[in-house]
């Protein structure tokens, strides 16, 4: 495994794999990692030949200051997590290795995908993650690149970048991997006491129940329901129903694909997120 802070070296590299005719996957992180993240690598490894991990705390993500100061940085720990799945880590040092000396975002018109659920609680965030993940995708070229659908509306607006910057990735999204007691595997997990790790299950407990159930009840019933069994264990920022491909609440007797359950709240001051998507 090769660790890589330059973007021209970087490019060099894939380039040499490329002309031997080798495909590429690419899973972008911020560190910290944990096997959620090492799913996704390796499932990177199972369908391409070479795969690059990238490891940057992206500071145009951040709306807060303090929570970028406070990110963990681990990259020891990491790459002994990625060893033996993991080709290329794409370590850049510093911001302007990703973004160049002046720091320019691109505004994206993303129909409002990008307005809702967490762009509404972290102004700007989105901004900052389709920039970062599409000058990450001018250098890498990946020929597959994979996503958590733990961060469902990011899987979402990946591929809507993709499609208006052009790029020739296929993103793959992947499944949410979990503790043993269901809670969404994150690295603010570690900042939970045990006490608060067992009590969280109730957000995929909840989940589960508004997936099999939500035929019974209207909308509005099942997410009250759903909120009940939730408020008290957790600070509920949100539960909501949604359009799986909008995210647009739903509207009585809309026709739709599929829908996503989607959960934001606070346990000992951490926010947690998750969601189920339901296929109809
Ligand atoms: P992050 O380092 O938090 O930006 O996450 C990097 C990637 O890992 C994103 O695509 C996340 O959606 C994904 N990821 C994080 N946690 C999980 C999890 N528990 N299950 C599946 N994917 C995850």
């Amino acid at each position: 495994m090769e660790l890589i802070n330059k973007s021209i070296k970087l490019q060099e590299v894939l380039n040499e794999y490329r002309s031997k005719g080798k495909t590429i996957g690419f899973v972008p992180t911020m560190g910290a990692l944990h096997s959620g993240h090492v799913s996704l690598v390796k499932q990177a490894k199972e369908k391409c030949d070479v795969v690059v991990v990238s490891i940057f705390v992206n500071p145009t993500q951040f709306n807060d200051v303090k929570d970028l100061e406070k990110y963990p940085r681990t990259l020891e720990r990491d790459m002994v997590l990625l060893e033996g799945f993991c080709d290329v880590v794409f370590f850049p040092e510093t911001p302007e290795e990703v973004y160049g000396k002046e720091m320019i975002l691109k505004d994206y018109d993303f129909d409002g995908v990008d307005k809702v659920l967490e762009g509404e609680f972290r102004p700007g965030h989105f901004k900052g993650m389709a920039n970062v993940v599409s000058k990450f995708f001018d250098v890498i070229e990946p020929d597959f690149s994979f996503f958590g659908l733990k961060d469902y509306q990011q899987y979402l607006l990946v591929k809507k970048m993709v499609k208006l910057d052009k790029h020739k990735t296929q993103i793959i999204g992947c499944d949410i991997i979990r503790e043993p007691n269901g809670l969404a595997m994150s690295s603010r997990n570690e900042r939970l006491s045990a006490d608060a790790r067992d009590a969280a299950s109730v957000i995929k407990y909840t989940l589960d129940y508004c997936s099999k159930y939500y035929a019974y009840f209207d909308i509005e019933e099942i997410q009250a329901k759903a909120k009940n069994m939730i408020e008290g264990i957790l600070e509920v920022e949100y539960l909501e129903f949604r359009n799986a491909n909008t995210l647009q609440l739903i509207k009585e007797d809309e026709e739709m694909d599929g829908f996503l359950v989607c959960f934001a709240g606070y346990i000992e001051d951490v926010r947690l997120i998750d969601n189920i998507v339901v296929t109809l």
